[in-house]
């Protein structure tokens, strides 16, 4: 079977690797599309990501979605066949119930393609993929793979929009970066009561799949608009570069909040911190996600607007050239590995 591979900076490979047995506490599951994250990007060009440097060769992959391959003796689980999205985490949360919170925060825990543990925890971007019981999360029926996909990300937007808590009902919100966890942001305003949404990027593309998802204003930003001062209640920056945050400081209205939901480049950064204190901003961070993987596939179940979000699919053969369109947000929003072939495919 095929597995997509960082080796160093800039030395990424599709390789074949042996097939993995069944775990005997688990089950195998076949992947068929994986998606590509910043984090996946991040590491492809650098070998590292934020804190996390490359050590040994990794296979990238997070955001999966499969088939239930193989069920090891003894273990209960969906059955083979089963149609699943693989909750990325562990310890992970059982699914459909609210407790225990806070496990993403516990350290000592493994996210699929990482390199934050020693061994690094190999990732989802290959054919089959051994995980724990608990990892698997059925899809309703009528949800395709192809959407499913975008449960992670999704999940990642949920929580971070879910860390504004009260605040986002009825508000006028701003999304500054309209990528792919920017539009999904846009969605999870729209779902947790914002009354409206505008989002800001430099590029034609997001700023379309933004206004798809739900977004009621866009501001393109290299056509000369520009985003208000003191003018939303909430500031969602998704895009981690300090420019896109210090718009979200002079967008937010006094008393107003911003969700730090892209990631910052690590380090020490020059910020205006002085206007956050002098305006009563309240500065949230927010990390991956906690519960939220079962609420974002019952979402995307119920929602069909948010396939716009996938924009390309490649197979895992191209894996180079995904990555490459990945990287490009003139050109693409989620893009989507083909592992496997898609039983759902006409
Ligand atoms: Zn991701």
């Amino acid at each position: 079977m095929k597995a997509v591979v960082v080796h160093a900076p800039g030395d990424l490979r599709v390789e074949e690797v042996p097939e993995p047995a069944v775990p005997a506490d688990g089950v195998l599951v076949r992947i068929i599309y994986g998606g590509i994250c910043g984090s996946d990007l991040h590491y492809a060009k650098d070998a590292r990501n934020g804190p996390y440097t490359v050590t040994e060769p990794l296979t990238l992959g997070h955001e999966v979605v499969g088939v239930v391959e193989r069920v090891a003796e003894g273990v209960q689980a969906p059955p083979v066949g089963t149609r699943v999205a693989v909750h990325p985490a562990t310890p992970t949360a059982p699914a459909g119930q609210s407790e225990p919170t806070g496990l993403h925060l516990r350290k000592g825990g493994t996210y699929l393609g990482s390199a934050s543990t020693q061994p690094h925890t190999q990732g989802g971007l290959t054919g089959l993929l051994p995980v724990t019981a608990g990892q698997l999360r059925p899809l309703p029926d009528g949800l395709p793979l192809r959407r499913a996909v975008l449960a992670e990300p999704l999940a990642v937007a949920l929580h971070g929009i879910a860390r504004l808590g009260s605040r986002v009902q009825g508000a006028r919100a701003l999304v500054s970066g309209a990528g792919p966890i920017g539009a999904l942001a846009v969605a999870a305003l729209k779902h947790a009561g914002a009354a409206h949404v505008t989002a800001a990027d430099l590029q034609t593309l997001p700023l379309q799949v933004a206004g798809k998802v739900g977004a009621d204003t866009l501001i393109h930003l290299s056509a000369g608009e520009s985003v208000p001062e003191e003018a939303f209640d909430v500031v969602v920056e998704a895009a981690g570069v300090l420019a896109s945050l210090r718009t979200a400081i002079r967008a937010v209205r006094p008393g107003g909040a911003i969700l730090q939901l892209g990631i910052l480049p690590a380090g020490d950064l020059p910020v205006p911190l002085a206007d956050i204190v002098a305006r009563e901003i309240a500065l949230f961070g927010t990390q991956r996600f906690d519960i939220e993987l079962d609420v974002a596939v019952q979402l995307l179940a119920a929602d069909e607007t948010l396939a716009a979000v996938v924009t390309d699919v490649f197979d895992i053969n191209d894996a180079q050239e995904a990555f490459a369109r990945a990287a490009d947000s003139s050109k693409s929003s989620k893009t989507v590995i083909r592992v496997s072939a898609d039983p759902e495919a006409l």
